[in-house]
């Protein structure tokens, strides 16, 4: 078994979560989660990841894994052998896939494979392996937090684009007006990320949204649900998946499918109405990971 140890590393903008998982049957062995060092910087988060492995690897017994596989917050370039843009970890942005495998081998004392992947697409792949959307085809999955990302797999395989940067379905076009952090307008993000959604009300998303529920008027929290209503039903007519899985923060409001669905009827074409299946995702914040350990 211990051949299929994989460490699995998901960073974020706040948060890196290092665990150990078996990338034969995607158990999570163990995993723990640090705040993201020095805005991070490749040094500290190899000195990181080199640390809590041999911690993890420690409690289990085993030695560890030369294979180190990341979720990472960018765009990738389509060779994935660079991070274009990071815009929440400045650290990595331009960083070479070569730097952060030179910083790990110099940690670990020996030569160790590192493949990384949009953390979005980990997250798909990891709903895929072994979360809602198993034995799936076809889904895109959006994550639902300050930021909007996504990933799709089409025909059993993650969709990558041209450039490297298909599924970027968070700067979806909804609606006039909202200047998005990419730069764009009218993007699903700057209606429907959370950070859009509390910057309006002035309140935490979550306090926001159980005021909406209990029926207090809430344009802003309105506006999210028209906006990814908009967003949902123009990736159902699209591709057509098996379904769209909603993760993320966001995706663990109450009553989210009970307020979603009924407004993306409205914008659904009528073969599509009463037939699309939303599901929301079954791993949480561990999906990434076991998506990143699928990767290779
Ligand atoms: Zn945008």
């Amino acid at each position: 078994m211990e051949c299929s140890l994989r460490i699995a590393v998901d960073v974020g903008g706040h948060t890196v979560t290092v665990g150990l998982v078996d990338a034969g049957s995607f158990q999570v062995l163990g995993h723990v989660s640090h705040p993201t060092p020095e805005g991070g910087s490749v040094a500290p988060l190899a000195r990181l990841i080199r640390r809590e492995a041999s911690r993890l690897c420690g409690d289990a017994g085993v030695s560890i894994p030369d294979q180190v596989r990341m979720a990472v917050p960018g765009m990738l370039s389509r060779e994935r052998d660079r991070i274009l843009k990071a815009p929440n970890v400045p650290g990595l942005d331009g960083v070479w896939l070569r730097q952060v495998r030179s910083a790990l081998e110099g940690e670990m004392g020996g030569p160790v494979r590192v493949l990384w992947e949009n953390d979005a697409n980990c997250y798909a792949l990891g709903e895929w392996a072994r979360g809602v959307a198993r034995g799936m085809g076809d889904l895109v999955l959006f994550t639902l937090g300050t930021g909007i990302g996504c990933g799709i797999i089409l025909g059993g395989r993650l969709l990558i684009g041209s450039r490297g940067m298909a599924g970027e379905a968070g700067h979806l076009v909804v609606r006039d007006g909202g200047r998005c952090g990419c730069g764009g307008v009218g993007h699903l993000e700057a209606h429907s990320g959370t950070g859009a959604v509390e910057a309006l009300g002035g309140g935490d998303f979550r306090s926001l949204w159980e005021e909406f529920r209990a029926g207090v008027s809430r344009t802003e929290v309105e506006s999210f649900l028209d906006g990814l209503a908009r967003g949902m039903a123009s990736v159902f007519h699209l591709l057509d998946p098996q379904a769209v899985v909603l993760g993320g923060g966001a995706s663990r409001a109450e009553g989210l499918l009970e307020e979603l669905l009924p407004r993306m009827g409205a914008y659904l074409a009528e073969p599509f109405r009463g037939s699309v299946r939303v599901l929301i995702s079954q791993l949480g914040d561990l999906a990434p990971l076991i998506g990143a350990a699928a990767l290779g």
